[in-house]
């Protein structure tokens, strides 16, 4: 199967061409054609398997008999919304629709919060086709007056289980309700829980669904190992990892942004250089840690689940689950970075005996056992007991989900994530 005969227009095939593409990826062939019949969209896929260009593509050749090079803000309505749970999605995304745009003189931008809103005032005042944006600060414009959804066609809701976890739901209802009925909606999402099912049925037309499950695509390709170890001895067992394999790249998922801070600064003490990255972080500091861990001035990048979440990092050799997550979707998430488009990658998991029950889940979600690999001097101490998981809800941490799993709370009640704020609300952060 080529990019050829998904039906793409010239210009489309020619920036897959200049991207080094050659075949598209399962999730590619099945949404390319729907999408372009104008076919609502239920897509089943995580980070890694091609999905953005699996919308970006149709999306661009959707909307380019609208192309044009005038200046006239009213020649350029908004045509697409694409809604993201984070920053860091929202910048990769418009960066896709950039590269995969480069062809068809349609205009893009991206919207979200942390940043002054003045630049995309202007952004949205001169005219923009496609605005990829994070609910809250969409809101804000809103609320400003910048936006006007009369011309919309089409609305991507991307990682949509993310959103939820996140807490958005109100705002994307919101957001729902200065749409046009009559659109075209894609609903990506890694996860098809009875939420994303609801939030589907009232939203969607008659949807068609391509599913990409993670046992045929990163899950797959990625050689997985659980290094058994004791919850003190973590941190010299990885240091120990990357110093002796000499390993360059390493991304390393902790549970709470105060664990990735610790951890970032003690591996700098074992002389590894680390950055964190999580939600705490200005967005300017984000962009810089992301781009040095990218260029290869440090080694290691420690981060949290939201903060990574979307993360766009191509042949990631190495990811290390130095605590597991809280929920065993997030592990599937996480090995994500490695493995992806094609290259093999590894995903090393320090588990302790407090994670026991965590690893037991994450095996379930995958349907295999993973190798057990006990590294000469690590070996845990079997008289240590089990202490219950730390998680950062009061303490800063990376999820907005307390230890309890099971059944979310209510829609509108989820506690908010790192971003999941709304000046409207109480708690709402400075910006
Ligand atoms: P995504 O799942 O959209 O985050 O994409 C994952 C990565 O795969 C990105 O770095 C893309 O640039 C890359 N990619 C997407 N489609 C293809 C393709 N057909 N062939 C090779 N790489 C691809």
């Amino acid at each position: 199967m080529s990019f050829d005969s998904l039906g793409l227009m010239p210009e489309l095939l020619r920036a897959v061409r200049e991207q080094g593409y050659e075949i598209p990826t399962p999730i590619q062939i099945q949404a390319i054609p729907l999408v372009l019949e104008g076919r609502d969209l239920m897509g089943r896929a995580q980070t890694g398997t091609g999905k953005t260009a699996g919308f970006t593509l149709p999306m661009l050749q959707l909307l380019a008999p609208h192309a044009n090079t005038s200046a006239s803000p009213a020649r350029h309505p908004i045509r697409a919304l694409i809604l993201t749970p984070t920053r860091e999605l929202a910048m990769q995304v418009e960066e896709s629709v950039r590269t995969y745009g480069r062809h068809i003189p349609l205009r893009s931008t991206t919207i979200f919060g942390g940043v002054n809103i003045n630049p995309q005032t202007k952004a949205l005042r001169a005219g923009v086709e496609i605005v990829v944006a994070t609910p809250g600060r969409l809101l804000d414009h809103q609320g400003q007056g910048n936006l006007n959804f009369s011309q919309l066609e089409i609305l991507v809701l991307d990682e949509a289980d993310r959103m939820l976890d996140m807490g958005f739901i109100r705002d994307i209802q919101k957001i729902l309700g200065l749409l046009p009925a009559k659109r075209q909606t894609l609903l990506f999402s890694a996860t098809f829980t009875d939420e994303i099912k609801q939030l589907a049925s009232k939203f969607l037309r008659t949807p068609a669904t391509v599913q990409i499950t993670p046992q045929n695509t990163a899950a797959e390709l990625v050689r997985q190992v659980v290094h058994p170890v004791d919850r003190e001895r973590k941190r010299a067992l990885l240091s120990h990892i990357i110093q002796t394999r000499k390993l360059e790249q390493v991304l390393v998922f902790t549970r709470t942004k105060h664990g990735a801070n610790r951890l970032s600064e003690q591996l700098d003490k074992d002389g590894i250089s680390s950055l964190a990255i999580h939600g705490n972080k200005s967005q300017p500091q984000r962009i810089k840690a992301l781009e040095d861990f990218k260029r290869g001035a440090v080694r290691v990048l420690v981060a949290t689940d939201i903060a990574a979440r979307g993360l766009d990092i191509d042949t990631l050799p190495h990811v290390v689950n130095y605590e597991l997550p809280q929920v065993p979707e997030d592990y599937i998430h996480r090995i994500g970075r490695t493995g992806r488009a094609g290259s093999e990658g590894e995903a090393l998991s320090l588990v302790c005996v407090d994670e026991h029950s965590l690893l037991k889940d994450i095996e379930k979600l995958l349907r295999k056992e993973l190798t057990k690999d006990v590294i000469h001097g690590y070996a845990p101490d079997p008289s240590i007991p089990a202490e219950p998981i730390q998680t950062g809800r009061q303490g800063g941490g990376s999820r907005g989900r307390g230890p309890a799993r099971g059944p979310r709370p209510a829609s509108g009640l989820a506690p908010r994530g790192e971003r999941g704020r709304h000046p409207s609300r109480p708690g709402a952060r400075g910006k």
